[in-house]
């Protein structure tokens, strides 16, 4: 239980990765707050039995990471924050020329902005408490293009280069920043494209996730939001301390083709 006594806040935390980074991290005794913008009863289920899964602090707090009034709001309610996870992400699919001005503006505020407006926030907790971790989920695409994904792609190379700036401002403070890069992760988001890509390819379930899905993932294997989490806590261990300013990747050898 190395991390019994840290406050982590995980944004965008619902589902899928944040969901399982918050799980990892509690289940190493960290206290969590669990975010997303819906407020409803489930949420406030999920940060409940998390909380009672694995015996620590669990709170829900409703916060839309598309404002940066409520994304600093979310910092200031959770009254602690030593470990800041920038999960919360959307994506839209389109050419540029194509592409909704809505969307576009809506991933960045989501996908970046949002990391600026809470590292901002956090920082001085974290100087209070003398220990800080910042990880921002980036993705393969912070380090790597597609097409069809300019605001995702902006959005998440971005965060990659602030996760540097973070860990420069920091070099010198037992603080760290880093980015975790995944390649397609097996989310519940994920799973329900699998039988409409069956279904348009005419492709049993392996081939699907092969030539289609996994196309660009050489492993053809996901990566579990188990393996995310298993990341994270990494970060936060002591093991990690000179590690800053960083992007791991987590993409089964996206990245290295
Ligand atoms: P998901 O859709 O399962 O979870 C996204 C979470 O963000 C949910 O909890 C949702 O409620 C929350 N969210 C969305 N908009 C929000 C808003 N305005 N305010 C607050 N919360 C909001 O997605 P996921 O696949 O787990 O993705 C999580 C992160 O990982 C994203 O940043 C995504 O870009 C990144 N990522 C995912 C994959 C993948 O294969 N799934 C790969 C690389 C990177």
């Amino acid at each position: 239980m190395s991390l019994s006594g840290k406050t982590a806040v995980i944004t965008g935390s619902t589902s899928g990765i944040g969901l399982g980074i918050a799980r990892a991290l509690a289940a190493d005794g960290a206290d969590v707050v669990i975010n997303s913008f819906t407020d409803s009863e489930e949420d406030h289920g999920i940060a409940e039995r998390i909380a009672g899964e694995f015996g620590v602090g669990a709170r829900y707090i409703s916060a839309d990471m598309s404002k940066g009034e409520a994304c600093r709001a979310l910092i200031e309610k959770a009254g602690a924050c030593d470990i800041l996870v920038n999960n919360a992400g959307i994506q839209h699919v389109a050419a540029i020329d194509e592409f909704p001005v809505g969307k576009w503006d809506a991933i960045i505020a989501i996908n970046m902005t949002s990391a600026f407006h809470t590292t901002a926030a956090a920082l001085p907790l974290m100087r209070k408490s003398g220990w800080g971790r910042v990880i921002n989920v980036a993705s393969a695409h912070g380090l790597t293009a597609s097409p069809y994904k300019s605001a995702y792609v902006t959005a998440k190379h971005g965060v990659v280069g602030m996760t540097k700036v973070v860990g420069l401002e920091t070099a010198e403070e037992p603080i760290t920043a880093n980015a975790i890069c995944p390649g397609y992760v097996h989310t519940p988001l994920v799973e329900a494209q699998i039988p409409d890509t069956m279904k348009k390819y005419n492709l049993s379930r392996e081939d699907a996730l092969r030539d289609v899905i996994l196309q660009r993932q050489p492993s053809k294997q996901f990566a579990t939001v188990e393996q995310i989490g298993g990341i994270a806590v990494f970060l936060c261990s002591s093991a990690a301390d000179q590690i800053t300013g960083t992007a791991i990747s987590v993409d089964g050898g996206w990245t290295a083709l």
